[in-house]
């Protein structure tokens, strides 16, 4: 018989971490830890073996064609596809940051934006249908924390493709770099990089439904992990929670949503 597959892009740690904690014990499937660093990642797959539980593990850093390329045809050839693809894996600068916004705003979209897209591009094609997709958005990835009356009209255009969204984020990426981009996009390189993921969460599901596949954004709550210093007020698993809801739970019937951590649909637009 052949197995389904889930695969969750960073998740060495912090809320991928609780993702393939939650998928390792309720789906029924093979589960895949990914971490850009090898070592991290097999310390983390250690600690869930010491739980009990049996995620497999594959190197995968998303900014890299090489190792995505390399993971896609290794699950392709031993697997045939994905059932699960949590895309997890993003970055955020800290408030106190000393990095002046040009360089902010230039790694930020690299990661949590053309990398997420350079993923889906690589990966896509080996989905199997029926595949659920979820991306990890945020509620800073609400489109009206963009101040642009006329960015936002662009980024909910129902006729909005990959590469004009792309070129949008490279106008953003332009006008950081010449300190311009205050008035018009606001003065977070992360809301731009989540409002993309959001805006890009609707188009691919507009381009996959033929494949009976969906694509859900999601915003996991405000989690105590590395990225929010621990800040954050939820445990992983608590944050893990909405999108093991979008993996497994989820009616088929939702699909192209915004799903908060309550697991309740809003409107990111
Ligand atoms: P963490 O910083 O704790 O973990 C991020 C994970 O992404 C790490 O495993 C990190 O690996 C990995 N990663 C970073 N860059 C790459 C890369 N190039 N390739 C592969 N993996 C990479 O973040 P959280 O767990 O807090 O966040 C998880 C997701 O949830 C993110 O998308 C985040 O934006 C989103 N989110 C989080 C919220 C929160 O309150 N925590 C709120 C809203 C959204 P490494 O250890 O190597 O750095």
């Amino acid at each position: 018989m052949v197995s389904k597959v889930a695969v969750v892009t960073g998740s060495n740690k912090g809320i991928g971490f609780a993702i393939v904690r939650g998928l390792c014990k309720r789906y029924d499937g093979i589960v895949y830890l990914t971490s850009r660093d090898v070592e991290r990642g097999k310390k983390a797959v250690a600690d869930l073996e010491k739980e009990g539980l049996n995620p497999k593990y594959h190197q995968l850093d998303i900014t890299n064609k090489q190792s995505l390329e390399v993971f896609r045809d290794y699950i392709k050839n031993t697997y045939g596809g994905i059932d699960i693809l949590v895309n997890n894996a993003a970055i955020a600068f800290k408030h106190d940051a000393t990095e002046p916004a040009s360089v902010q705003a230039k790694e930020t979209l690299f990661v949590n934006y053309f990398s997420l897209v350079s993923t889906c591009e690589t990966l896509f094609p080996v989905l199997n249908n029926g595949a659920r997709v979820i991306n990890l958005s945020s509620s800073c990835g609400q489109l009206g924390l963009i101040p642009s009356q006329s960015l936002r009209d662009q980024l909910k255009d129902e006729k909005l493709t990959v590469p004009e969204l792309s070129k949008l984020m490279q106008q953003y990426v332009e006008a950081a770099k010449q300190g311009t981009h205050e008035p018009e996009w606001g003065n977070s390189s992360y809301v731009v990089s989540k409002v993309a993921v959001s805006a890009l969460s609707v188009i691919q599901q507009r381009e996959l439904n033929d494949r009976d596949i969906k694509v859900n954004a999601v915003h996991p709550g405000y989690v105590d992990t590395d990225m929010t210093s621990h800040k954050g007020p939820l445990t992983i698993d608590q944050g893990a929670s909405a999108p093991l809801y979008l993996a497994l739970d989820a009616p088929d019937t939702i699909k192209g949503k915004f799903v908060w951590h309550n697991s309740k649909l809003v409107d990111w637009d």
